[in-house]
């Protein structure tokens, strides 16, 4: 396995690389889930590229990109057992310079859901994918369904921009009690833990209401509302019922729908989704 940090050796690296090669972009911190997307990449490929990269761009002023949790040793040596051929690790100074100037924006979709509370986060988001995606040049770039309106998002701006490369969307990892598997998973304490396993409760609540016949969104949410509400750790930021393609909220769910939930747990914000 190789580290990288600088922009032109891994251009000087991926210029000599031959078959098919396999991208997973992440911030790092690396669980179970992370590992899910670059088992799949390894399985298809001949290279498989990981990259590291906590962007300040698509955090807030408010939000956690200080604190944000890091172990890079523990990165690197899990990425060499799980037989990664090249990590890309850039600085923000050289991602970022201090002329910067150029941001993608998947305009309409990016303002909702996620995008309405945290505004330019997907500005960011974008703008770090199609930049890491040039960087690295891959055939296949993975992203998990965790965060559904990012895949949805990278997936426009790829048909958009005619980037030639293919965006896969593997299942969301969780933990044995349904929690899903997320970096933020690391600020709970233990009974803020198992407090956010409302979460997927409140989703496979959706999801059997909906077996039973209920196609009204807006019965949907009250119901999920009233089951977090029991949990009093845990304030709800929002519930979406959207149609997958391009978030529009559903006034009846009438075939797929995309459930998103975001909580706050303490200081801590957690997303999670399922499709109906
Ligand atoms: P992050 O490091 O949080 O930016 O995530 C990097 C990639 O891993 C993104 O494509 C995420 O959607 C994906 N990912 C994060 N958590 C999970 C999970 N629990 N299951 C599957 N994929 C995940």
């Amino acid at each position: 396995m190789i580290a990288v940090t600088g922009i032109e050796e891994l251009n000087n690296l991926r210029r000599k690389l031959k078959g098919p090669t396999g991208f997973v972009p992440t911030m790092g911190f690396l669980h179970e889930g992370h590992l899910s997307l670059v088992r799949e990449a390894r399985k298809h490929n001949q290279t498989v590229i990981v990259s590291i990269f906590v962007n300040p761009a698509q955090f807030g002023p408010s939000e956690d990109f200080q604190t944000y949790p890091k172990d890079i040793k523990h990165d690197l040596e899990i990425l060499r057992k799980e037989g990664v051929d090249i990590v890309f690790t850039p600085s923000s100074e050289e991602m970022y310079p201090e002329d910067y100037s150029t941001w993608i924006e998947v305009a309409g979709l990016t303002e909702k859901l996620e995008g309405a509370s945290r505004p330019g986060h997907f500005k960011g988001v974008a703008t770090i994918v199609l930049k890491l995606l040039n960087i690295t040049r891959p055939d296949v770039v993975y992203f998990g369904q965790k965060d559904a309106q990012q895949a949805i998002v990278i997936k426009h701006l790829v048909r958009d921009l005619n980037v030639p490369v293919n965006v896969i969307v593997m299942p969301t990892i969780r933990q044995p009690d349904g929690l899903a598997l997320s970096s933020r998973n690391y600020y709970l304490s233990k009974e803020e833990n198992e407090a956010a396993t409302i979460i997927y409760k409140s989703l496979r609540l959706a999801s059997k209401l909906y077996q039973n016949g209920e196609r009204s969104p807006v019965k949907i949410k009250q119901a999920m509302t009233e089951l977090i509400r029991s949990e009093p750790l845990v304030t709800i930021d929002d519930i979406s019922i959207a149609l997958p393609e391009n978030l529009e909220e559903l006034d009846i769910v009438n075939g797929q729908a995309l459930v998103s939930l975001a909580v706050w747990i303490g200081k801590t914000r957690l997303i999670d989704n399922i499709i109906l």
